[in-house]
């Protein structure tokens, strides 16, 4: 028995039909660059968000990177971050030329943990990139209030919490700029690359949407640098047809860690929610302190698994001139060696769900 940790396959030969016809009715329009299928797609998002604009671009990585050109970061300002992600926000910092900062994280959250921000803030410091981590939103009320105090930007990285909620309130309401991506991993991915930038503030809005392209106001006038960003309208035409089914899918995600949960909670350390909070599960992260070996237990039992992430970033060579050292930010260094993610996806079967969990408990011996 192979359990893989994803099913991208199966899911597509689930809604084939409608992502043909969307793939068709583009190549027969002849419009393949933005167009129709880009804006509906957009608007479509800036609804499902209930953010006012949304602006689709070709990655997600490059949607953190516009955020930061869009708020004028640069040379010489610090932006705290977490250094438990995936690397983009952090790379994107440096990449603008600016200083990423680094706030150990929440050890049962694995989300930047905000009492420990204050202290991180100076006069250099013009943004905090939190990252909402598996699928659940940091705490943002006390981030939110350190923001208005020190008059600090919000950039939220929403690609793994596409729909989740804290205490009522949605993703991306609490940011000055949200960021999302389309990986194929994603809670709603492409048959490719894709991102999004969302915000509620219209002159950022208009600036993105021309850092997209070049920095051009039409006809070749060129009033601020950009790059080429733009979304294809393939994807958007998937995208479009998929986000239709984001609703049943995050309700199928939360379904199977509560499956899991209820299985493996007098196991293992299974995901913690806050209080109020939704979660959508896009990952869903076991903690054991014999992580290595249980990872290569599973495989052998053709159980797929992955590790977000086995490196926190201020170990990362590429970071080294940022001088931190081994034992700056303890938590992320212990949970980057107990964290395992056990596959999840809207398919996932119940036989499967109770395959792994066994399996589980036969490692611990359990039963
Ligand atoms: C996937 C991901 C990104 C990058 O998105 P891409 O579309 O792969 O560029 C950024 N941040 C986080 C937290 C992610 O999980």
């Amino acid at each position: 028995m192979q359990i893989p940790f994803l099913e991208l396959k199966k899911e597509y030969l689930l809604i084939k039909k409608e992502i043909n016809t969307a793939i068709e009715k583009v190549l027969t329009s002849g419009k393949v660059v933005l167009g129709k299928e880009v804006e509906e797609f957009e608007e479509a998002m800036a609804k499902f968000c209930d953010v006012q604009y949304a602006i689709a671009v070709n990655s997600g990585t490059t949607a953190l990177f516009i955020s930061l050109l869009a708020l004028n970061i640069s040379a010489g300002d610090e932006i705290i971050t977490t250094p438990f992600s995936f690397i983009a926000p952090t790379e994107m910092i440096k990449l603008v030329g600016a200083k990423p900062v680094f706030v150990d994280i929440n050890a049962s959250t694995f989300n930047i943990n905000p009492e420990k921000i204050e202290e991180k803030i100076t006069n250099k410091t013009k943004a905090i990139i939190v990252v909402h981590l598996y699928g659940q939103l940091v705490n943002m009320v006390p981030i939110k209030n350190l923001a208005d105090k020190y008059n600090l930007k919000i950039i939220e990285d929403g690609a793994q919490a596409l729909g989740a909620q804290y205490k009522n309130q949605k993703i991306f309401s609490f940011g000055h700029i949200g960021c999302l991506s389309f990986f194929p991993t994603k809670i709603l991915g492409a048959y490719g690359e894709g991102g999004m930038v969302l915000t509620n503030d219209l002159k950022l809005a208009n600036k993105i949407r021309k850092i997209r392209v070049h920095g051009d106001e039409g006809r070749y006038e060129h009033i601020i640098l950009g790059l080429n960003a733009r979304l294809e309208t393939l994807q958007a035409a998937i995208l479009k047809v998929k986000l239709n089914y984001v609703p049943d899918w995050i309700i199928a995600r939360q379904n199977i860690a509560n499956k899991y949960n209820e299985l493996l909670k007098n196991t293992v350390s299974v995901p913690f929610v806050e209080n109020g909070n939704v979660h959508v599960y896009n990952i869903y992260t076991i903690c054991v302190p014999d992580r290595d070996q249980l990872k290569k237990y599973l495989d052998n039992k053709g159980i797929q698994t992955q590790i977000y992430y086995p490196k926190p970033l201020h170990l990362q060579k590429v970071l080294a001139n940022l001088k931190y050292k081994k034992g700056d930010f303890p938590l992320s260094e212990k949970k980057a060696k107990e964290v395992l993610s056990l596959p999840l996806h809207p398919l996932l079967s119940n036989e499967e769900i109770e395959i792994i969990a066994t399996t589980i408990k036969k490692y611990y011996r359990v039963i």
